[in-house]
Order: structure tokens, then C-alpha cells, then sequence
């Protein structure tokens, strides 16, 4: 059983105009087997959370507190973080080049576990979930998202998660730019990683498409660097209907 507790949290970023606030007080908490679906207009803020819980140096928290099972997480290194069961998948992957996405698996694996895996049991897993994400093989051997499409990068996204079985998942917009068919594909991964390891997951989209793949128990609406409404799986249908305009208006 895990926690993610976020507490009146507050986040600036240097902009070539000045400091901005971005975060301005966010409350959530997230339990181990539970999903909460995180949903706002483009640039509500909702990249920035995530990066914001993983470490990302860019992003200054200015207050709030963030825990994990009751450790202070803003205190920790981003491997702390991840080898405390925290798991991010960027909105944009980035490409690391020189390093094939076998050995990139291992690397992680290694760092999360503290140990490195058994050899042939990881193989067998990461074949195992390859084929479960419809990858080939032979991307086993390709160098970590470079010359990946878009599809193929949140595959990689989720193949991590399958493998490091992280306690917390954040999911940044896992979802955009996949057609129907990954769609099911990727959501599937979500879904069998929740049943399997009883996985807390922040699903972050814009989207209401996806929450008819993966259930969300929560819908937290995310506008102008807060939580402006929460609910449960009802308020993505009406989000679905509505939009985000009328608190487009109220922020203002
Ligand atoms: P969302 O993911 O909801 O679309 P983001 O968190 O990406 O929103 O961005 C929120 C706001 O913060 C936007 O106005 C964006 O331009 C700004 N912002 C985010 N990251 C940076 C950055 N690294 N440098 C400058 N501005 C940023
Ligand atoms: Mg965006
Ligand atoms: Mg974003």
C-alpha cells in the first residue's frame, strides 16, 4: 500500500520574462490501485505537476510539501524518487542516444531494484511485455526513442512501467497522438499493470477518449495551476459535453 500526498503545492518556472508561478496550490492525494485522472486546457499547468513531483531541476517548488509513504520526496535525488516506486511518462520522451532501449531497461531496472536481474528471467519479461505492447523485438536493439513515432515513444513510456513496476505512475498525456488501435494497446499495458501490481496511477490528459479504456475513480478538473473541481468519472462526461470554458471564465 502506497501513498502520494500532495499538499498545497506551488511551483515557479524562469521564463525569458521573469519568474512565473505555475503551480498555485495543489492538493491531491493518490492511493496505491487507485486512478485519477488529471484533465485541463493546454497550458493549465498539468506537464508542469508531473515534472514537479519527478524532480525536474527546471521547475522551482516555492512551497507546499510532496510525500511518498510519509518521505519527504521533494527532499530526495531523482533516483531516490524513482527507487522509492515512482514512475514518470513524459508527454515528450526524450531520445537518448548511444543507448538501445535493451540496455536502457536493464540500466533502470538496476537502478530501481538495486540490484541488477536475474538475466534470464529479464529477458523473458521484456519479451513477454514487448509483445504484450505489440512492439517488435528488433526495438529491443534500437537506440531510446530516436526515430520513434509518436505511437512507438508511449509504448517505450509504458514498457518501462510494465517492467520497473513503480507504487506511484504518473502518465502525461499518454494518450495524444495515438490512433484507436495503440490506443487500446497502451491502455491494455495501464490496465494489466494495475491488476498485476495494484499500481496508483495519475493519468494526465486532455482528453476524455482514453478514460473509456482506462477507469479513473477519480476526475480531477485542472485549470490555471490548481485543482478547480473533482469528482468522479461523471465529471469527465461532462467535460466531454461542456468542455473547459466555463472555468476558462472563472480563471480569468
Ligand atoms: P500543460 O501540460 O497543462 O499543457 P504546462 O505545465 O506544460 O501545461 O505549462 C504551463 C505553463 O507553464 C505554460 O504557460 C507554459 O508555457 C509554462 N511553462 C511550462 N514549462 C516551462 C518552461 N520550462 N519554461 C517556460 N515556461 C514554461
Ligand atoms: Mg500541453
Ligand atoms: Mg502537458
Amino acid at each position: 500500500m502506497s501513498v502520494l500526498e500532495i499538499h498545497d503545492l506551488h511551483a515557479t518556472v524562469e521564463t525569458p520574462e521573469g519568474t512565473k508561478e505555475i503551480l498555485k496550490g495543489v492538493d491531491l492525494t493518490i492511493r496505491s490501485g487507485e486512478t485519477h485522472a488529471i484533465m485541463g486546457p493546454n497550458g493549465s499547468g498539468k506537464s508542469t505537476l508531473a515534472y514537479s513531483i519527478a524532480g525536474h531541476p527546471k521547475y522551482e517548488i516555492t512551497s507546499g510539501t510532496v510525500t511518498l509513504d510519509g518521505e519527504d520526496l521533494l527532499e530526495m535525488s531523482v533516483d531516490e524518487r524513482a527507487r522509492a516506486g515512482l514512475f514518470l511518462a513524459m508527454q515528450y520522451p526524450v531520445e537518448v542516444p548511444g543507448v538501445t532501449v535493451s540496455n536502457f531497461l536493464r540500466t533502470a531496472k538496476t537502478a530501481v531494484d538495486g540490484a541488477a536481474p536475474a538475466l534470464r528471467t529479464w529477458v523473458k519479461d521484456v519479451r513477454g511485455a514487448m509483445d504484450n505492447l505489440k512492439m517488435d523485438q528488433v526495438f529491443a536493439e534500437r537506440n531510446v526513442n530516436e526515430g520513434f513515432s509518436g505511437g512507438e515513444k508511449k509504448r517505450h513510456e509504458i514498457l518501462q512501467m510494465e517492467l520497473l513496476k513503480p507504487n506511484i505512475a504518473i502518465l502525461d498525456e499518454t494518450d495524444s497522438g495515438l490512433d484507436v488501435d495503440a490506443l487500446r494497446i497502451v491502455s491494455d499495458g495501464v490496465n494489466r499493470a494495475k491488476e498485476s501490481t495494484d499500481v496508483g496511477v495519475m493519468l494526465i490528459t486532455h482528453y476524455t477518449r482514453i478514460l473509456n479504456y482506462i477507469k479513473p475513480d477519480f476526475v480531477h478538473v485542472f485549470v490555471n495551476g490548481q485543482i478547480a473541481e473533482q469528482g468522479g468519472p461523471e465529471l469527465a462526461d461532462r467535460l466531454e459535453a461542456e468542455g473547459y470554458e466555463r472555468y476558462l471564465a472563472g480563471a480569468k
